[in-house]
């Protein structure tokens, strides 16, 4: 095989959506975990029950189809860099050229505790919400973007299907505050007026079957853990064969290659950048890389000079925070209204629409 093409991601979706409408004269092929590649942008608007599952996932099959690239269900748990070769729970080996990485993060697990609801790899994430959000005391731990904006997209279904509104928030500091002041001062204010319990600066320490114990010895009700406390490195790249920052994600170089064995790309989640280690792990990186990354292995294949990839310093991040509501950040700025929710629903559709049959 010239090209493999290891996990879904968004980076790797544009190189489908690309060869779909320039075919390469090369073979191609796609390993996936799962055929469905779920959208975490709409992950808020199903939860609260405003897509349905078919609305925020891609048919990696089809999408490959589409563009002539072989599409394989496995995932890949070995990597032999040097020989080029790679192996899949399957049992099967695959032989490349060259290889590329887009396969996200996982969740990062909290010591000694039992988390009940992983939504990583993406494609559990329709199962283990529908438990979730009816869960009798729903605790969702970690402040960041994801966790707050599940945490009001379950309020919002538990108020719409006449569940007890009792959604909890545990966060090991205040909520939005590495986002922006103003974002954690608006952002405090809804999460109050939606009726969502928030404990700031607090760890949870123990979890039983029907309570948990906080760090700061709060007792509470606790019928099932969400945890969404950051991005953490799939065990892929742990055998050490590959170089890694010391979290164990893949290091690459600023043409998105790894530095040892330039046969090896990588983008989103699952890398980080030597030259930005504290670059953010989010879609919109992600997908800025896809173009990059794409002109850099066909630069690569032909034997040519390779781009670097440079990040943007700002983004654009829209928060849904139930009942089509949006929170907008941007720099130092933040507004709470609903045309943010409008704006950020017709973003994802047109995103999913790019990869629908055409
Ligand atoms: C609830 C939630 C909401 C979020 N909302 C936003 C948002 O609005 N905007 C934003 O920018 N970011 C958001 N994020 C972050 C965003 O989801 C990730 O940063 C992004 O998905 C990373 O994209 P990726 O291309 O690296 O990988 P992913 O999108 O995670 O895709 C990885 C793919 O690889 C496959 N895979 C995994 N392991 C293997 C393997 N070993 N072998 C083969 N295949 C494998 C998976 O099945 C999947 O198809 C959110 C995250 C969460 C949890």
């Amino acid at each position: 095989m010239v090209l493999l093409l290891i996990g879904g991601g968004h980076a790797h979706l544009n190189i489908l959506r690309d060869i779909r409408e320039n075919k390469v004269e090369y073979q191609v092929t796609l390993i996936s975990a799962s055929k469905f590649q779920y959208y975490s942008g709409m992950f808020s608007g199903y939860t609260e029950g405003l897509y349905s599952e078919d609305d925020i996932r891609i048919d990696l099959e089809e999408l490959c189809e589409q563009a002539g690239v072989s599409f394989v269900e496995d995932t890949i748990v070995q990597v032999d860099a040097l020989f080029r070769k790679l192996i899949g729970t399957s049992g099967k080996t695959y032989d490349f050229k060259v290889v590329s990485f887009d396969i996200g993060s996982t969740i990062k697990e909290l010591e000694g505790i039992v988390i009940q609801t992983k939504i990583k790899p993406n494609f559990s994430f329709p199962m283990e919400i529908n438990e979730f959000r009816k869960t009798t005391f729903p605790v969702v731990v970690g402040g960041g973007a994801a966790g707050v904006e599940m945490a009001l997209s379950v309020q919002a279904w538990r108020y719409k299907n006449d569940f007890p509104p009792n959604v909890k928030i545990i966060s090991s500091s205040p909520i939005l505050m590495s986002i922006s002041k103003k974002a954690n001062l608006k952002i405090g204010r809804i999460v109050e007026q939606k009726g969502i319990q928030l404990y700031e600066n607090d760890r949870i320490k123990e979890v039983y079957t029907d309570e948990l114990v906080t760090n700061s010895g709060k007792r509470m009700s606790s019928s099932n853990v969400f945890s969404l406390t950051g991005p953490e490195s799939s065990r892929l790249f742990e055998d050490g064969s590959l170089p890694t920052d010391s979290k164990g994600f893949l290091l690459v170089k600023d043409s998105l290659q790894v530095e040892t064995y330039p046969w090896v790309f990588g983008a989103g989640d699952c890398v980080t950048m030597d030259s930005y280690p504290t670059l953010p792990k989010n879609g919109v990186y992600a997908v800025k890389q896809g173009p990059i990354l794409w002109h850099n292995i066909n630069q690569y294949l032909a034997g040519k000079r390779l781009k670097n990839f440079k990040p943007q310093r700002n983004f654009i991040s829209i928060l849904s925070v139930g009942q089509r509501q949006g929170l907008i950040i941007y720099g130092k700025h933040a507004y709470y209204g609903k045309w943010p929710w409008w704006l950020k629903h017709w973003i994802d559709v047109k995103f999913m629409k790019k990869h629908m049959k055409k």
